[in-house]
């Protein structure tokens, strides 16, 4: 008997897993369709031994310190400031686009206030900012658009970026200085020995029972709990009864290259040409030193597994009406990216299933406790 069942072992299920074991003593049952943990922050080492990751790039960054301070129970930490290339008109230029990238681009030498006023005479107006195309060409002007995100996201989300809701491009600043990293957050990290071994030591615990490579649909009447928390994609808890919900899917293409080097930094964006958004050289983001370098090409795809629900507005009113079932059910929480429909960052997962567990404690009564 299991007071809690937990589907999907990524940082949803295994942060609520350890909380639920060791914070109120209760067993836990984690079960994931995959045959590790880690959901899709899986890494490990590949046949030559560099240490890659399975799903595309992962770069931890947050500014919640109560996150930072949670993950650092379970690793320590390598500190990385994550830098990325574009390659456009045959140039490599940062992304963000900053001073560095428009005088490069265009052979000028712009200071930052000259910038804002370049940016100013080339920007369009718009009336109410909605789309991911909006935000672009209102901020940086329409050539700068189509060099830089249209094509990249035409690639990415198969839908031009007027198609999607403006919190997707949003994602990536711009700047008028030569800042060239791609995130902003004050903290930002590598696990020291990867992210799978920060899993290992999170789940490690006697309260909890890790099953791989099981569906829940092989245990959910099988196995006696009490309660259930769900981290899959919900449209499939509910057997697609408003419909599937869609989630873009990658293909990747994973190599190993007999050289030191391949790329100067750990991502190289390719927004104007190849099938493939962009292309990871893994040694950077992890500091190994090792004969050869592995790499990663990303090719965005419908078919495969879900890895981003897609921000548009039909979608976030199907998603609505999945949550209020949710929200009826009782004894299940869903919790993290797919189960929530959430184009959610690693930090904002952990960070919604410590509020979760929070909720727990309120509602519930801890097994133990008198
Ligand atoms: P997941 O990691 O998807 O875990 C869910 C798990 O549930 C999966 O392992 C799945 O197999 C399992 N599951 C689902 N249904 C069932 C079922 N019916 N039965 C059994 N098991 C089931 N975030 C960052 O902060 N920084 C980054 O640099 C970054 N890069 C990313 C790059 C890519 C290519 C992708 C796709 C995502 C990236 N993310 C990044 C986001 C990050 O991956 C997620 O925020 C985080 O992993 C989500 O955790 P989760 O537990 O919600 O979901
Ligand atoms: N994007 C783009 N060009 C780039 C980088 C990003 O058009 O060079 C857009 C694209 O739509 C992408 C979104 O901005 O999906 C968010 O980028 P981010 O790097 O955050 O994507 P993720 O790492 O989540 O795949």
């Amino acid at each position: 008997m299991f007071d809690w069942l937990i589907v999907g072992a990524g940082f949803a299920g295994s942060v609520l897993a350890e909380r639920l074991a060791s914070q109120r003593d209760e067993r836990v049952l984690l079960i994931d369709r995959r045959p590790h943990i880690g959901g899709n922050a899986y890494d490990r080492y590949d046949d030559a031994g560099v240490l890659m990751h399975q799903y595309g790039p992962h770069i931890f960054h947050t500014n919640s310190e109560a996150v930072f301070e949670h993950l650092s129970q379970f690793t320590r930490w390598r500190p990385y400031e994550h830098r990325v290339l574009a390659n456009v008109d045959g140039m490599l230029v940062p992304i963000p686009i900053n001073l560095d990238t428009v005088n490069r681009l265009y052979g000028l030498s712009l200071n930052s206030e000259q910038l804002a006023q370049w940016f100013a005479s080339r920007a369009e107006y718009c009336e109410e900012i909605k789309t991911s195309e909006d935000v672009v060409v209102s901020t940086v002007g329409r050539e700068l658009y189509e060099k830089f995100f249209r094509g990249y996201t035409k690639k990415q989300w198969g839908v031009e970026p007027s198609q999607l809701d403006k919190s997707v491009t949003a994602r990536v600043p711009t700047r008028l200085n030569r800042d060239d990293r791609y995130f902003g957050d004050e903290y930002q990290f590598m696990p020291l020995h990867g992210y799978t071994r920060m899993f290992e030591r999170m789940v490690k615990h006697p309260n909890i029972n890790v099953m791989l490579q099981t569906d829940f649909e092989e245990v959910r009447n099988e196995v006696f709990y009490k309660r259930l928390i769900f981290t899959g994609p919900i449209d499939e808890y509910f057997n697609f009864r408003f419909g599937k919900l869609p989630y873009r899917s990658l293909r990747f293409e994973h190599v190993t290259l007999d050289k030191r080097q391949h790329q100067p930094v750990a991502v190289v964006n390719y927004p104007q040409t190849e099938a493939y958004t962009r292309v990871t050289e893994y040694k950077h983001l992890t500091g190994q030193d090792h004969p050869k370098t592995s790499l990663t090409y990303e090719f965005p795809s419908d078919e495969g597994d879900p890895y981003y629900p897609v921000p548009r507005p039909e979608n976030a009113e199907v998603y609505k009406r999945y949550e209020k079932l949710a929200i009826a059910q009782q004894n299940v929480w869903f919790v993290g990216r797919l189960a929530t429909y959430r184009y959610y960052n690693m930090d904002q997962v952990v960070g919604q299933a410590l509020a979760t567990f929070r909720r727990i404690n309120k509602e519930i009564p801890a097994r133990n406790s008198a």
